[in-house]
């Protein structure tokens, strides 16, 4: 049996999830229109649709909604939150929103004006909306090598200096309010950025007078990579080089519902007053005050401590752990996965897995439909839905075309994953027996949460 790290916790309530029969499970992806999305979560044993909002929080989280201050302003939970915001992350100023979305909504205000350009390492959903919303464009500067979901290089999730200094020289400096890169990158399976690339991001990006935004979403899965394979970090704490990672950035955008270990919740964060000021400004009219900002005050108390759980090394250790006894089960039994196996998740290379499918008939979506009617098991496509269409009406073609099985943190058991695994491996064994899928719905914006399928 493989070898892997044990839980650092152990468990003080349980949530009993549904055992179904393959009827059940056919008539609840027919009526969720092959889209995992819209599943009930009553229809599902193990759900890996995503790693966001879904974390177990502990004890001591439960403990701290009991003291949760809900005044309208000044919330003392606003100010353990901002303290623990300056301390582990070590910006000065930080404004609570709903969740990392609505971070992104009004640092995208504040910084992008109609004609500009936004390079990021690979695009994120939200994120990217949120540019074009504002009228800018996304550039995508991140290493050739995150398009190959074979190529193992240690930090895929690297921008590519060159690319970068192309845009500049193209479009001018004056014309890149800021570069958001993201760590880890979500979208190219979890892959890390290292030390040395986002000291030399902010270097040029200084140069230029161009700020550096972090998408901070998984900020500390990127810090244990670091600690792992970047020569000359292996000794240091999980929490100095988050902290050394954050001195390259003018400020972050933080979804708290994944790396904060909390079901809802984010902030904004950043050096420069003015900015501040400007996002305080901004916040009061799409969250809330700028002491809650979309947040009641128990959730950032539970945000706040899980900032700090979040940096301990036994924790995130076991978490990386998890995710890569997965992964490696899948790629022992010769499942075409995204390699290296990232932080949070691992994604299923369904071009490779279903080379009979086109692209444009959905090789990604069918295999998540045929996922969850294998074991009950919910994944979600990360391909050409995904990737929607550009300004012209055409879709994207990702080079891409990926199922992603996101854990949920400090949620399921090893033998869950061994159930994940069984149920892929066996699917892997009749994979050409399967076709693609015509789309029948499509909404305008964000299609993959609410498009609609039918097998062909
Ligand atoms: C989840 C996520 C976001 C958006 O955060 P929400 O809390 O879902 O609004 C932004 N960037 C990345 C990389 C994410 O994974």
């Amino acid at each position: 049996m493989r070898k892997y790290v044990a839980e650092p916790y152990k468990i003080k309530v349980v949530e009993p999830i549904a055992i179904t029969t393959r009827e059940q499970r056919q008539e609840a992806i027919e009526r969720a229109g092959y889209n995992t999305f819209l599943l009930n979560s009553d229809d599902i044993y193990i759900d890996l649709l995503t790693d966001s909002g879904t974390s177990a929080m502990s004890d001591a989280q439960w403990a701290g909604l009991m003291i949760g201050d809900e005044a309208y302003a000044g919330s003392r939970n606003f100010y353990r939150l901002q303290d623990a915001v300056r301390d582990v992350y070590g910006f000065k100023y930080v404004v609570p929103t709903h969740q990392g979305r609505g971070a992104e909504n009004i640092l995208s205000q504040i910084l992008i004006k109609p004609g500009h350009y936004i390079p990021g390492n690979m695009y994120f959903t939200t994120t990217r909306t949120h540019q074009e919303l504002n009228g800018g464009t996304f550039v995508d500067v991140i290493i050739d090598e995150a398009h190959d979901s074979q190529n193992d290089h240690p930090f895929k999730g690297n921008v590519d200096l060159d690319k970068f200094q192309a845009l500049i020289d193209k479009v001018g400096a004056d014309n890149i309010p800021y570069i958001c890169v993201a760590v880890t990158v979500n979208l190219a399976g979890g892959q890390p950025v290292s030390m040395e690339n986002l000291k030399a991001v902010k270097e040029l990006a200084s140069k230029h007078g161009i700020k550096v935004f972090f998408d901070a979403t998984r900020c500390v899965e990127n810090a244990y990579f670091i600690k792992e394979r970047e020569p000359g970090y292996s000794d240091k704490s999980i929490a100095a080089i988050l902290k050394e990672m954050m001195s390259y950035a003018d400020g972050c955008t933080m979804s708290g519902k994944k790396d904060c270990l909390v079901n809802i919740g984010g902030f904004l964060a950043m050096n420069d007053p003015d900015i501040y000021q400007r996002a305080t400004q901004l916040v009061v009219v799409y969250e809330g005050m700028p002491s809650y900002g979309g947040m009641a005050g128990r959730d950032m108390e539970a945000m706040a401590r899980g900032i700090y759980e979040a940096v301990d090394y036994d924790y995130i250790h076991h978490r990386i752990s998890q995710v890569r006894y997965l992964g490696e089960k899948l790629a022992d039994a010769g499942v075409p996965i995204v390699k290296p196996i990232g932080g949070h998740a691992v994604f299923v290379d369904a071009k490779k897995f279903f080379p009979q499918i086109p692209q444009d008939q959905f090789p990604a979506q069918m295999l998540a439909a045929q996922i969850y009617l294998q074991a009950g098991v919910r994944t979600m496509e990360r391909g050409i839905v995904s990737a929607g269409r550009d300004p012209k009406g055409n879709h994207y073609y990702p080079k891409l075309e990926l199922v992603r099985l996101t854990i949920p943190r400090r949620v399921y058991t090893y033998a869950h994953m061994d159930v994940v695994a069984d149920a892929i491996i066996d699917l892997y064994q009749e994979k050409d027996k399967f076709k693609g899928l015509e789309m029948v719905y499509e909404p305008p914006v964000l299609r993959f949460f609410t498009a609609r399928f039918r097998p062909l």
